[in-house]
């Protein structure tokens, strides 16, 4: 029993385990498995990483009359879901150009908010691209 108290009031004066979250922002860990990033410039459109994504958060979908910063050889436009993403990096491991044309960041996904209809855009662009397939 004073032992108990002994132990709670030394605590006291400890330094907390815990952070004040949301007051103190966690910290980033350098090697956390973020967002992928996509160079377009880099890109000779593979698919290599839309093939080898698991949940299929990578999708190029033709586009027509792309803009001219958008244009490329196969006509196109690389897509990609953060709220399927695993963070795997699959899809980095099989790019023939990693670094330059995907890569893994460390940056986490921002809450989608209904107004974002991140269901309805994606599932246009799965329905595109079946049609092209
Ligand atoms: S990290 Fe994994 S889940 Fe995310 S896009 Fe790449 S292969 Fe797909
Ligand atoms: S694997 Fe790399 S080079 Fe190939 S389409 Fe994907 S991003 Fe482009």
């Amino acid at each position: 029993m004073f032992s108990s108290f002994a132990k709670a009031f030394t605590n006291l004066f400890k330094t907390p385990q815990t952070i004040d979250y949301p007051l103190t922002p966690i910290e980033q860990e350098k090697e956390h498995r973020g967002l992928i990033e996509y160079g377009q410039e880099a890109c000779i459109y593979c698919l290599k990483c839309e093939k080898a994504c698991p949940p299929g958060a990578i999708l190029f979908v033709p586009v027509e009359n792309p803009p001219e910063n958008e244009k490329n050889k196969k006509g196109l436009k690389y897509h990609y879901n953060p709220y399927l993403c695993i963070y795997c990096s699959e899809c980095v491991r099989a790019c023939p150009k990693p670094d330059e044309a995907l890569w893994q960041s460390n940056k986490k996904s921002l809450p989608a908010t209904k107004e974002d209809r991140v269901n309805e855009s994606w599932f246009e662009l799965e329905r595109l691209k079946k049609q092209t397939d």
